[in-house]
């Protein structure tokens, strides 16, 4: 089950601009959706698009109305979200209109400032959860470029302001991000939700990123639950349309939030350790939400989700088993193993784990061999190296979250040069 071609093209911007809500509401896709409320004022624009989208998206807007922006509402610093207002500037200046008012969360700002201080990691690690876009190399993301807000959002403050004709109420929650807002229209029943909604299994979890927020989050989907929204448009995929379908969404990604939290703080009060809950969990996941059709694993998934609630609540030491507390270099342990059984040993009990399908166990075993070998034993690296690429691969093939089959894919990538710098020695 991969992404579906329709919300991949609407990721894509392949899809074309939506007006709904009587005409007084748009949607731009263009990887994250852009949301614009129009009315007598102006435009006000919920999330700008990626920075490499901008220029299309906001060609798709310029078609559809050519009213000008009043206020940018950033859902969350995320890049996908706050970095494209480019064009909308660039307009402001020629036409010698007033810039757009900025809305953000004070969150949004410190986030903001953290990525300037981390911006070369950021880069480092997009590139390997985002390694099926970048092919191992090269950036995915250009250095950031704020436009920092000029109404700052402080705390759980519901920020409330007419635009022209309509109320527009403000509300921050904590979710993927520790900085979300999101939007309500009482008189259009519109939800501009960010990436509180992505239509799929919620983004908690990210193996490669900072704390998110499983309960947090299922309270924002009860506060939206509480609006009755007509129209809810999730950060990234389709508008949801119609209360039942609004209210059908808001509901399993809370109930589902809401089982992954309380199952695991359950396991946490009983005294057990992260592996035994991991695994737990694993088996007692509802098949009605494993099946549900807006809870799909394609980017977040729940094995993700269950890290996710433990490390809110838990340290790294989470083993529970004091070897692992300062453990020896895990090079160090593989020659040890290896004066026990030879690397030939190794590789042959992982090979008869791959043909059993069980990729994972030969994964553990052949990294033996690559970490403990003589490094100038380069038939058997090559073996070794050969055999973890096609598992690597093959992995994650069966993947169906986008960030774990990059992570494994990527594994795959980074042996390729290895792989080749081996072959030649061997022929020598
Ligand atoms: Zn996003």
């Amino acid at each position: 089950m991969k992404m579906s071609a329709e919300i991949a093209n609407n990721m894509m911007g392949n899809t074309p601009a939506i007006t709904f809500a009587e005409g007084t509401c748009h949607i731009i896709p263009a990887f994250g959706n852009m949301g614009v409320l129009e009315s007598d004022e102006g435009l006000l624009i919920f999330d700008t698009p990626i920075r490499q989208m901008a220029p299309g998206a906001f060609r798709k807007l310029r078609e559809i109305t050519d009213k000008p922006v009043k206020y940018i509402i950033y859902s969350h610093g995320h890049i996908d979200h706050a970095y494209g207002f480019r064009p909308i500037i660039q307009e402001a200046e020629e036409k010698g209109w007033e810039k757009p008012i900025v809305i953000a969360h004070e969150n949004c700002v410190e986030r903001f400032k953290k990525y300037r201080m981390l911006d070369k990691y950021h880069e480092w690690l997009n590139q390997q959860q985002f390694s099926s876009l970048t092919k191992g190399k090269g950036k995915i993301f250009p250095a950031h470029e704020e436009l920092e807000p000029n109404i700052v959002i402080k705390g759980k403050e519901v920020y409330k302001f007419k635009f022209g004709d309509y109320d527009c109420e403000i509300y921050h929650d904590w979710g993927e991000t520790d900085d979300a807002l999101w939007l309500w229209i009482p008189e259009k029943k519109v939800i501009f939700a960010g990436d509180l909604m992505v239509s799929h299994f919620p983004n908690v979890g990210n193996p490669y990123k900072v704390q998110r927020y499983p309960k947090h989050w299922a309270l924002a989907m009860e506060k939206m639950l509480e609006k009755n929204a007509e129209y809810l448009l999730p950060g990234h995929g389709l508008l949801i349309e119609g209360q039942e379908n609004v209210k059908e969404i808001l509901s399993i990604t809370a109930e589902a939030l809401n089982f992954v939290h309380d199952e695991v703080v359950k396991r946490m009060n009983e005294g057990k350790w992260f592996e035994q809950i991991f695994h737990e969990l694993l088996e007692i996941f509802p098949e009605r939400l494993k099946k549900h059709k807006h809870l799909r694993p394609l980017y977040g998934c729940f094995e993700f989700a269950i890290h996710a609630v433990y490390r809110e609540y838990h340290g790294w030491y989470n083993t529970g088993n004091p070897t692992d507390l300062f453990p020896a270099k895990s090079q160090d342990v593989a020659k040890e193993f290896l004066k026990v059984a030879n690397e030939e040993k190794f590789l042959e009990q992982a090979k008869k784990n791959l043909e059993e399908g069980k990729l994972q166990l030969a994964l553990h075993l052949i990294d033996v061999v690559i970490k403990g070998t003589d490094p100038e034993n380069y038939e058997l690296l090559l073996e070794a190296y050969s055999l973890k690429s096609n598992i690597l691969k093959k992995l994650s093939e069966e993947q169906t979250s986008f960030i774990a089959s990059n992570i494994i894919a990527n594994g795959a990538t980074v042996l390729k040069p290895l792989i080749r710098e081996l072959k030649k020695k061997v022929r020598k």
